[in-house]
């Protein structure tokens, strides 16, 4: 029997964990604050910024909300990036994406000090994570080896295929699972012969945004699958980049869509956010 992956009680005992960890340093007079920037009222990411916001506030986190108008100039928005970097308060700072199209998303990541990017998507962290250097590493390929840890699946000698090279999810993945002494393969729409590059896995993480693409035949019997994908179907309920009816018999362990990977972004969020002040201080 398949073992199901469960990302909430996981990423429920990171906060947990995180929660303990900030009341001590609290007591020690420490306090961490995390910025949380929106720039227009997209409903997907003002419920993403709410649960980040109700995730600070569960763990003892400070967060300082500002949410600007849809017309926010792109110089508006670097002043007051400029003003939180410089703002020895702050410890991280994080920018809900996607921004409006008038503004420039990568000028805008890396206007924020790579010391304070806790989405570790600074091109800083993204070469520290490559070269085995400290940063900040993004939150959902970090959740996901998080969710391998904690149910005791090793990853050292495995054959890890990441599908997906996407700079958010994909690429970090892959440096992630190398850097636990996988052997990684990274798939992408180009790659020949899908079916046989996923078969080889013995961890397979499918981050390719096509729902429920993945069936039994990409799967090796045994195999370990995360799935990253997230999408909502047309009865309202959520499906992941995977069959997850077709390939439950296949393999010996899985993460479930709700409630395997998604639980987990937050979480890792919210320890970058910790692990920022032990950063700041070095
Ligand atoms: P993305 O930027 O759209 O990247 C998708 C990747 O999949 C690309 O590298 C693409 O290859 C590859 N791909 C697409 N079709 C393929 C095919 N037929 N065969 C092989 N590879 C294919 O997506 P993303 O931002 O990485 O997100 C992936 C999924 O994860 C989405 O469903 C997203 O909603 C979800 N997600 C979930 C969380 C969470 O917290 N759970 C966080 C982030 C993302 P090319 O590079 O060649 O185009």
């Amino acid at each position: 029997m398949a073992k199901i992956i469960d990302g909430k009680a996981i990423s429920m005992k990171i906060k947990d964990e995180l929660k303990e960890k900030t009341a001590k340093m609290k007591s020690e007079g420490i306090n961490i604050c995390l910025a949380v920037i929106q720039v227009g009222n997209d409903p997907a990411s003002s419920v993403y910024v709410r649960n980040k916001k109700n995730a600070c506030k569960y763990i003892g986190i400070e967060s300082l909300s500002y949410e600007l108008p849809e017309d926010t100039t792109e110089e508006q928005l670097l002043e007051l990036v400029e003003k939180l970097n410089k703002d020895s308060k702050v410890n991280g700072i994080l920018v809900q994406l996607p921004l409006p199209s008038h503004i420039d998303e990568d000028k805008i990541i890396e206007s924020i000090l790579p010391l304070k990017d806790v989405d570790g998507f600074h091109p800083q962290s993204v070469g520290a994570l490559s070269i085995g250097q400290p940063g900040f590493v993004s939150c959902t390929p970090a959740g996901v080896i998080q969710l391998l840890k904690r149910s005791d699946i090793e990853i050292e000698g495995k054959e890890c295929v990441v599908i997906g090279r996407s700079n958010i999810v994909g690429k970090p993945m892959a440096q992630l699972l190398l850097r636990e002494n996988g052997t990684v393969t990274i798939a992408h729409s180009r790659t020949k012969n899908l079916k046989e590059v996923a078969r080889r896995a013995d961890i397979l993480v499918v981050a390719m945004g096509k729902p429920k693409f993945i069936n039994k035949e990409y799967i090796k019997d045994g195999a370990v699958v995360i799935d990253v994908g997230i999408h909502r179907m047309e009865n309202n309920k959520l499906c992941g980049d995977v069959d997850y009816d077709d390939i439950i018999e296949s393999v010996s362990a899985i993460t479930p869509v709700p409630g395997g990977v998604g639980p987990m972004t937050i979480a890792m969020l919210m320890n970058n956010c910790v692990e920022s002040v032990e950063l700041q201080k070095k």
